[in-house]
């Protein structure tokens, strides 16, 4: 039966596949979800540990080929505003909602819980759309998925890739309608720091927070460094430097993530997924044709059931053929796992002493908040003129 590892990412799968129940997952004292198994029901089946991904590892690199590697941004300004990116997933959604099909990924509720869920409409499509900087609960998704294809249905599942293959174990066997997308991804924070963060915001401003974007694109570019991201209090919209935020400046610090994000099995170019999204950063080395304001997606084409979405996404985005060179010289979990930090080790013991409050004084303390801040009021031409100066 199953046994939680520090390699454990907390997919779900073993939880899903028990026939009894008897699999529950606990956050650790840190918040991260893992596996615990209730003996008195457990009847041995051994299931649970046969479909848990760390040790049966699917990954793309059974099927051969190169990817198609694209860089793409979608047509329409209005999905470009609130996706994260370049607006990717929005195009491979629509085309199997277009199918009759049924969309899997990650949302964030009014309680600001984030957790996988289906949509089958369009009108649905801006529950999933923008990155959530905080561990999806897969729930019971992975059972839903393996429904609806058994029912005929196009399945269409996004998510962090150990969420991709954490299915595909749990699946086991292989489904022309179900098309898998990952993104790439260097870490996640757990559910409970978030409810933790948003607490002690929300007693700071006195006020509810009703809703939470991550990456806001109406204040600033999406290649700027010093984002900002956007909370709803009262139904009014407020923007909010990431700098100054102590839950972006651990996000960001790559300080706060899940064990398993430091060695992550799918920080590599074979992916999981059959098409692959990301963020085409230093995109504007290789391309001037896209307009840096809104965002390009990286899109890697992997399996031939990715690469029957090339016209689609050719019609619906404007393009650029790249290469997965282009696309790794900037984007560092295509080739490793994020570094631990010295901090990491720190984080959650402040957190449990000391609260938020205790990692906004860790985040004062350091050099490095000040320069950033610094940087952060210099224009970006001038700073383009400053790179250039002592190249
Ligand atoms: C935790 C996290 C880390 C990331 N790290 C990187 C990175 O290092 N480099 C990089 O280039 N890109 C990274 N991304 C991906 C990037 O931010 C965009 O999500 C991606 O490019 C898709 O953008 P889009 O414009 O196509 O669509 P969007 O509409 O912005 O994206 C929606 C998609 O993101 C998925 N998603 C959102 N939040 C989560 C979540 N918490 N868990 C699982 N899936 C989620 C949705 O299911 C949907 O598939 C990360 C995303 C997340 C959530
Ligand atoms: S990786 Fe997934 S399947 Fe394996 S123990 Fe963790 S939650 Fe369970
Ligand atoms: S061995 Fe079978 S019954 Fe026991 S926890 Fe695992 S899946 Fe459930
Ligand atoms: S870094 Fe790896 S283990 Fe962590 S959430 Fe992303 S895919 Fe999963």
């Amino acid at each position: 039966m199953i046994e939680a590892t520090s390699s454990c990412t907390g997919c779900g799968a073993c939880q899903q596949i028990c026939p009894v129940k008897a699999v529950k997952l606990i956050p650790d004292k840190e918040g991260f979800l893992y596996p615990s198994v209730d003996i008195e029901k457990c009847i041995k089946c051994n299931l649970c540990e046969k479909c848990c991904p760390i040790d049966n590892l699917v990954l793309k690199s059974e099927e051969k080929g190169r990817p198609i590697v694209l860089a793409a941004q979608n047509r329409e300004d209005n999905i470009l505003l609130k996706s994260t990116s370049g607006g990717a997933f929005a195009v491979l959604a629509k085309y199997v909602l277009s199918k009759n099909g049924i969309v899997f990924g990650a949302c964030m509720n009014e309680k600001l819980e984030c957790f996988h869920t289906a949509i089958t409409d369009i009108s649905q499509l801006k529950e999933l759309q923008g990155s959530k900087y905080v561990q999806s609960a897969t729930g019971e998704t992975f059972l839903q998925t393996k429904q609806a294809l058994e029912n005929g249905r196009i399945v269409l599942y996004s998510g962090t890739p150990c969420q991709i293959g954490g299915l595909k174990c749990f699946l086991k066997k292989k489904y022309e309608n179900l098309i898998t997308v990952d993104i790439v991804c260097h870490g996640v924070p757990n559910q409970c720091l978030f409810d933790q963060y948003i607490e002690w915001k929300q007693n700071k401003m006195n006020a509810t927070i009703d809703a939470y974007i991550f990456r806001e694109k109406e204040r600033c570019d999406w290649n700027s460094p010093y984002n900002y991201f956007s909370i709803y209090v009262n139904k009014r919209k407020k923007f909010e430097k990431v700098i100054f935020d102590p839950y972006y400046w651990l996000f960001l610090n790559e300080a706060s993530y899940r064990e398993s994000c430091y060695q992550c099995a799918y920080a590599n170019d074979q992916r999981v997924g059959d098409i692959t999204i990301a963020d085409f950063w230093g995109v504007e080395k290789f391309f001037d044709s896209f307009d840096l304001k809104r965002g390009v997606s990286l899109i890697l084409l992997n399996t031939e059931k990715g690469k029957v979405m090339l016209e689609y996404i050719k019609e619906n985005m404007y393009t650029e053929d790249a290469t997965i060179d282009m696309a790794k010289e900037r984007n560092k979990n295509l080739s490793a796992p994020t570094s631990r930090p010295e901090i990491r080790s720190q984080v959650y013991n402040i957190v449990a002493e000391k609260g938020i409050d205790g990692v906004l004084k860790l985040m004062q303390k350091n050099p490095k908040y000040y320069v950033a801040i610094v940087k952060s009021y210099v224009p970006v031409k001038v700073k383009a003129k400053i790179k250039r100066f002592f190249k």
